[in-house]
């Protein structure tokens, strides 16, 4: 499938969004007075994967070790811009008040920074952008399923060498905030709301922190979230930690289910 794009500035992609964030984006999202939410999720992670094995290789990168009960799991944090509606720096005339330095996810959309999302008619269907903005007029954007766009193929590779780099940073970040629950992959988040004051003082101490990888912290007992009555049987027959996503406000936490009907 071809695909071709070009932005008709209608601001859809600046409205009821989570943007994610690097922690310096975070960092400053934060100073300008927004909210800054940790999205995580975790992953069974009995043994390695082999080296050809690329999404499970590629999942390890972008995650920490860490156990839930009797499991092995890594967990993947999102630092995520969150807003009700309109972005607070989406003004009146659809044009952003913070342009030259909005984040990188801004820059990148509608395209995608996983390698491994196909460049179709989901894909399409999945963006916030209007029909006449993929016209076949438009400049060209993806051919044979690979992303041609010389404009931002050099933005997602930062985006991508970013989160991996950012990883030890991130663990740190939890261990700081006391972060302990996550989602099951691909069915959820599990959405931690720190106040503004406590993220902000912990992304300066774990951005700060030297030592590159959180090796030496405990991996800790994290509490696995699904709405699955399935998948909660198959964790506790594994011995993991794990309790019904109902539950999860008990944990102080909300749950972000990515199979949520659409309202
Ligand atoms: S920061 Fe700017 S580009 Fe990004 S969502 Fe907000 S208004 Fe849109
Ligand atoms: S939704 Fe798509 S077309 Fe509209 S402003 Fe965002 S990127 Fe451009």
């Amino acid at each position: 499938m071809q695909l071709n794009f070009a932005c008709t500035q209608c601001g859809r992609c600046c409205q009821n969004h989570r943007v994610p964030l690097s922690v310096h984006e975070a960092t400053a999202w934060l100073r300008r007075g927004g909210d800054v939410h940790l999205l995580c999720d975790a992953i069974a992670w009995p043994a390695e994967p082999a080296q050809g094995d690329a999404p499970a290789q590629y999942r390890r990168q972008r995650s920490f070790a860490a156990a839930s009960g009797a499991l092995p799991v890594r967990v993947g944090v999102i630092l995520a811009a969150s807003f009700p509606g309109r972005c607070p720096h989406l003004m009146g005339d659809k044009r952003c008040s913070i342009y030259a330095e909005r984040p990188l996810v801004c820059r990148i959309y509608p395209a995608s920074i996983n390698p491994f999302e196909p460049l179709g008619a989901e894909f399409k269907a999945s963006k916030a952008c209007p029909p006449e903005a993929w016209d076949a007029h438009g400049p060209a954007f993806a051919r044979a399923g690979q992303l041609v766009d010389a404009a931002t193929l050099p933005l997602i590779d930062e985006a991508r060498r970013r989160a991996v780099q950012e990883m030890p940073a991130k663990q740190r970040l939890c261990d700081a905030l006391g972060i302990r629950v996550a989602a099951m992959a691909n069915e959820g988040f599990a959405v931690h709301q720190p106040a503004r004051a406590e993220l902000l003082a912990a992304l300066q101490q774990c951005s700060d922190s030297d030592g590159g990888a959180a090796a030496d912290s405990p991996p800790g007992h994290w509490q696995l979230l699904s709405p699955q009555p399935q998948t909660l049987q198959i964790l506790h027959e594994v011995g993991a930690q794990a309790q019904h996503a109902h539950q999860a406000a008990g944990l102080a936490v909300e749950y972000l289910d990515l199979h949520a009907p659409t309202p």
